[in-house]
């Protein structure tokens, strides 16, 4: 079968108003972003737009989904976020379905942005820590001041019913200093629909923090898996666990933090240069760079060349839980110039997929 673009992430705003310390764009080792412009010039929309024309014509398929993304996306403006959704929607041929998203640190999201993603149906996930201490920790503005305040704010009005059809849900990087069913549970007092738990993101070069007296990655995650999966009704999704339940029963994960390598997703820079995911800047310089861009390659030709999988460490290959973990994040396999390495979180996620396949095994009764 030939390889497929399921996801595009287009870079709308190369900046960001925040100066969070864990970035994976502005504080790791890759700081190609210096080099980009701003925004898209029109005529990089313009081609954009031709190539995802280009490529829903000829390969029609079912569904494509397009998500604005940053830096921060809304210092795009109102002006900028909407010649790019109506470029794109102009491309797309009589039956397509386009699914648009935009992930957003929330603290430029107004009633007008808010009418344009109705407008468009895109779909808004907002990065948010936990409570206001957990929050602040690391997501604070260049002069020190956190950010809490003006994300909850956006929060309380995107929570509001009338908005429900356009949440998708809050995206929280995991410190394990935290108490994580405190994270949880301030998580759950903006309603979300879904939340993704995003391990930070490190390798066996740069490892993930591990702060003497905390609990380790998996103890953090089980803690709220227990009460996640414990809860009389179901108040929200967690996107890493149902991963590993989808894996456990031979279905494919639906984020990249489990399950192998995950095709189909293109990066698309303000320069309109073709990039993979952004997790692998925390590697090296220029890791996520495939020097293609829209003025040289299609979207297919650069599926294809994409779609070659990293090889997994022997480890891996003999590990019991390899069905569902895949190895991990590529990007948390890199050591010494190579991805044949098992993740830098190995022992955290062996922990934690052994209790998840525990939990759910003896509901249904059967041994693992
Ligand atoms: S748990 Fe460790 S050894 Fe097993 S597949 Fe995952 S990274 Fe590889």
């Amino acid at each position: 079968m030939p390889a497929s673009v399921q996801q595009i992430v287009l870079k709308v705003h190369s900046r960001c108003n925040l100066s969070c310390t864990y970035c994976y764009v502005y504080e790791s080792v890759d700081q190609t972003w210096k080099r980009q412009p701003f925004t898209f010039r029109p005529a990089t929309l313009q081609r954009i737009a031709e190539r995802i024309h280009e490529y829903l014509s000829e390969h029609r398929p079912p569904a494509l989904s397009v998500v604005l993304h940053g830096g921060e996306p809304l210092l795009a403006g109102h002006d900028g976020i909407a010649a790019t959704l109506a470029a794109i929607r102009a491309a797309a041929p009589d039956g397509t379905r386009l699914r648009f998203g935009i992930q957003s640190n929330g603290i430029l999201l107004d009633d007008r942005f808010l009418d344009l993603f109705h407008e468009y149906g895109v779909r808004v996930g907002v990065s948010l820590d936990g409570g206001r201490d957990a929050h602040d920790r690391h997501r604070t503005f260049a002069g020190g001041a956190g950010s809490y305040d003006r994300t909850a704010a956006a929060l309380r009005t995107l929570a509001e019913p009338r908005h429900r059809a356009i949440y998708s849900g809050l995206l929280c990087t995991i410190d394990v200093r935290n108490d994580p069913v405190g994270v949880y549970e301030d998580l759950l007092r903006f309603d979300p629909p879904a939340i993704d738990l995003l391990l930070p993101h490190g390798n066996w070069t740069n490892p993930p923090p591990r702060p003497p007296g905390a609990p380790s990655y998996a103890e953090w995650l089980i803690a709220i898996f227990d009460r996640w999966y414990d809860a009389p009704v179901a108040r929200t999704r967690i996107r890493l666990f149902e991963s590993m339940m989808y894996r456990m029963l031979g279905d494919a994960s639906p984020t990249e933090s489990v399950g192998g390598d995950q095709a189909g997703v293109v990066v698309i820079e303000t320069d309109g240069s073709y990039e993979q995911t952004d997790s692998l800047r925390t590697t090296e310089d220029g890791a996520a760079a495939t020097g293609l861009s829209v003025d040289t390659a299609s979207l297919a030709e650069l599926a294809a060349r994409l779609d070659v999988p990293s090889p997994l460490a022997g480890k891996c290959l003999s590990c019991p839980v390899l069905r569902v973990c895949g190895g991990g994040l590529r990007a948390h396999r890199w050591s010494d110039g190579s991805f044949t390495h098992p993740s830098a979180y190995c022992d955290d996620l062996y922990a934690i997929i052994r209790h998840v396949e525990q939990r759910v095994a003896a509901d249904l009764g059967v041994r693992v």
